[in-house]
Formats: structure tokens, C-alpha cells, sequence
């Protein structure tokens, strides 16, 4: 079973009685005019809007418990430092990981990305290896293999994604081969929105040996994701993208992979003993975190988890579903709409096009409404080439939006028509 179907047989929330308005108030900005008109803010699947519980834990950290981390024998460094290891805990019950150790915090998911293509590709990844992406991959989950594949002699090879915007498995099975020693996937489209069968992709690549890394920028800020059920090697996410701060996200690792993974940077806290000539390293994480992490970062992030927990990821994920399914039935109401992805299982994520406007001139006409969105490749030109577009229209929806806002917006889309002459 994936994940949607999941949350649809398993749990018995009532969506009917979930209010957006009652969390709307959390966020302080929520409430701006932009242009003299209420913001309705549809860009989350670039970043989310955070609450003031975040807000608040990032300013009190910094009042009352600033230090560095791990070293310091005073009061305040065992604050930060008993901040931070519990914002790891926090992170790892998140996700459903067995342990801490397995948690390494990153800038964000392409800095965790880069971290495996560093620390495991280089060391593991010979000549005529394959690395198996999709077409369908954010340039996070792209460039970083690119560069391994140029330094190793490795090869890229491409699961084709359908007219639906989905894996084309049979081509999928047929890539699949001894060669293949990893593969590299996008758990949820940040351009399609289809969520990948993410569960099938593992099993199918355990099946011959085959680890497997999910970009899971937009799925673990929208979905249910649980490391051990998926049995995922790697598993890449923002914080930023789940009311987090920016700068912090978080690599998690089967443990036996990164034991045997080379660090990533060097420099202080990775390290055990030091010589002048040579080193040993620290334990995992830390093994991978040089240097002063982002602590008011993992402070943050911890809030936001504390957050999302007190709403319900499912009553969130559920709730997303809903707008998704009302946005998508209005929008295809409107004559010249193209909406690129069409997959059964997607999430809160619409792009489009209209007749021929270019998406740049209707963001620009949608943000005097006072409404956010995103206009152009989202870092996925891969896509837009194989498409023959030159960009899209992206609305993004997170659990704080409502249907009187997607109301608005298509309105404001209609309107966009006549504006341009149609
Ligand atoms: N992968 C996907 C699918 C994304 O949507 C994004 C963010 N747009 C990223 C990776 C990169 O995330 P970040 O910029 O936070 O590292």
C-alpha cells in the first residue's frame, strides 16, 4: 500500500470538522496586505509560512540559552547542546527513524544530497556503475549525481516520466540492472505533485541489492513518511518547507550505510583524535556535522515538528487533499487551462499554463491580487524541455489555505484572461 491509500483505510479522521481558520491566527503573517489586498499565500512548495511557536522558540533560544555546542562546560552550553540533541531526537521520532545517530543536520535537502554524493558516491561509485534518476527530479536531486557521475565515470540513466506526470515503471524494470548501484528519486514532484510509489521503487531495488535515496523535500512537510516502513538507505528533507527555519534540514541514513560513508567536510566536532598529519573521526552524526551547526536552526525545526504534531500530519495531509482535489476541479472549469500532471496519487501542488500568457506576466497580475505563486522552471528544466514549455504557474497549498482563498484565485485567473485579451 502507498501512502495515500494508507491514510485513506487506516485512519478514521473526519476531515469535515477541520478548520483552517482555527491555525490561520498562529501565523503572524498570514494576516499582511500585499497591495492593499489580503495575502493568499500559495507558494509553500517554495517555502512555508511559520508560526509564532517557531518564531518565539528561534528568539527565546538565542535570549536565554545561546552557547556553542558539545564543548563548552558551562550552563548555557549545556543548554544549546541539550536543545539541539533533543531537537535530533525529535526529528528522528518524526520520521519514524530507530535512532538519533541516524540523524544529520544539513542547510537543507540539496546540501543532504550533496553530502551522499560526497561521503558515499565517491568512495563506492566506479567506472560503468549506474545511478538511476527520473526525469521528473528537482536540479537538487540531479546536479549533485551529475558531478559524481563526471568524477567517477559513472552513468545517468532515466526513468521517463508518463503524460500523466508519473514513473513509467516498465521502463523503470528494464533500467534496473547489476550496474545499477543506486537510485535517486523525488518522493513527491514539487512540479507534478504526483507522489511517487515510492514503496514498490525500494522493494523492487532490495530486490538486487540496490539502495535507494528519496528526495523527500516535499512529501515529509506534507505526508505521513515513516523511514522504517518505507525502508529507505536515504531520505533527504528542509525544514523550511514544514514552518522551519531556513538554512536547517536533515539527512537520515540507514546507520551501517553511514559507518561506512566517508565525511563529508572537515574541520572541528567531525573529528576524534588529531595529529598534525592525520585524523580519526567522530561518531555518527557527528562525523558529518564540521563546524558549528545551525543550532537556533535545529531549535526551530523541533518547534515546527511540535507544531505539526499538535495539528495531526494526517488531519494536515487530508486537509491538503481536499483543496488539491476542489482547486484542481475549479481550475479545469476555466477554457485554455493546461495543467501539467495528472497522477492518482499527488499532492497540494498545481502548475499550469493559460492559452498563452506567460507565466512571469501572471504571477506578476496574481501578486497585485495579493496572491503568491511561483512562475517559471521550479528548478526542474528537465520537465520544461521534455514538455516544451518554457515555465509553468505553480500554486502550492499547505493545511492553512482555504477553499474561499482557491475561490478567489481562480476568479483572479478568469480575470487574468480578459486582462490579456482574451
Ligand atoms: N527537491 C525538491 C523536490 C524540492 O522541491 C526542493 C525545493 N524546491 C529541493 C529539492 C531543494 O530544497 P532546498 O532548496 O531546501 O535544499
Amino acid at each position: 500500500m502507498e501512502t495515500l491509500e494508507i491514510l485513506v483505510k487506516t485512519q478514521k479522521i473526519d476531515i469535515s470538522s477541520f478548520d483552517p481558520e482555527t491555525y490561520r491566527k498562529d501565523f503572524p503573517i498570514l494576516g499582511e496586505k500585499v497591495h492593499g489586498k489580503p495575502l493568499v499565500y500559495f507558494d509553500n512548495a517554495a517555502t512555508t509560512q511559520k508560526p509564532s511557536s517557531v518564531i518565539d522558540t528561534i528568539s527565546d533560544y538565542y535570549r536565554h540559552s545561546n552557547a556553542n555546542v558539545h564543548r563548552a562546560i558551562h550552563e548555557l552550553g549545556d543548554r544549546a547542546t541539550t536543545a539541539f540533541e533533543e531537537a535530533r531526537k525529535k526529528v528522528a521520532g518524526f520520521i519514524g527513524a530507530k535512532s538519533e545517530r541516524q540523524i544529520i543536520f544539513t542547510r537543507g535537502t540539496t546540501e543532504a544530497i550533496n553530502l551522499v554524493a560526497a561521503g558515499w558516491g565517491r568512495k563506492f561509485m566506479e567506472e560503468g556503475d549506474e545511478i538511476i534518476l527520473s526525469e521528473m527530479e528537482h536540479h537538487s536531486n540531479l546536479i549533485p549525481w551529475q558531478i559524481l557521475a563526471r568524477e567517477t565515470g559513472a552513468r545517468l540513466r532515466f526513468i521517463p516520466f508518463t503524460d500523466e506526470g508519473t514513473i513509467d515503471f516498465p521502463v523503470f524494470e528494464q533500467l534496473l540492472s547489476g550496474k545499477t548501484k543506486l537510485i535517486a528519486i523525488t518522493h513527491m514532484s514539487n512540479v507534478f505533485g504526483t507522489i511517487n510509489p515510492i514503496k514498490r521503487i525500494i522493494s523492487m531495488a532490495h530486490d538486487r541489492g540496490v539502495p535507494v535515496l528519496l528526495d523527500a523535500a516535499q512529501s515529509v512537510p506534507h505526508l505521513p513518511v515513516d523511514v522504517e516502513f518505507l525502508d529507505c538507505d536515504f531520505l533527504a528533507f528542509s525544514g523550511h518547507k514544514m514552518m522551519g527555519p531556513t538554512g536547517i534540514g536533515v539527512l537520515y541514513a540507514k546507520s551501517r550505510i553511514l559507518e561506512n560513508m566517508n565525511p563529508y567536510q572537515g574541520g572541528g566536532e567531525m573529528i576524534n583524535s588529531v595529529w598534525l598529519e592525520n585524523a580519526t573521526w567522530n561518531e555518527i552524526p557527528h562525523k558529518f556535522e564540521a563546524g558549528t551547526p545551525n543550532i537556533a536552526g535545529a531549535v526551530g525545526l523541533a518547534a515546527a515538528i511540535d507544531y505539526i504534531n499538535k495539528i495531526g500530519m494526517v488531519s494536515m495531509t487530508l486537509w491538503e487533499q481536499e483543496l488539491t482535489t476542489y482547486a484542481l476541479d475549479k481550475m479545469s472549469e476555466i477554457d485554455g487551462i493546461t495543467i501539467y500532471g495528472h497522477a492518482p496519487e499527488r499532492g497540494g501542488v498545481i502548475s499550469f499554463n493559460l492559452l498563452d500568457i506567460h507565466p512571469h506576466d501572471m504571477s506578476h497580475l496574481l501578486d497585485q491580487s495579493g496572491i503568491a505563486v511561483r512562475a517559471g522552471h521550479h528548478c526542474a528544466q528537465p520537465i520544461m524541455r521534455k514538455l516544451d514549455i518554457a515555465a509553468t504557474t505553480r500554486a502550492s497549498f499547505y493545511f492553512y489555505n482555504t477553499k474561499s482563498e482557491i475561490d478567489y484565485f481562480v476568479e483572479q485567473l478568469k480575470q487574468a484572461k480578459s486582462f490579456f485579451g482574451y
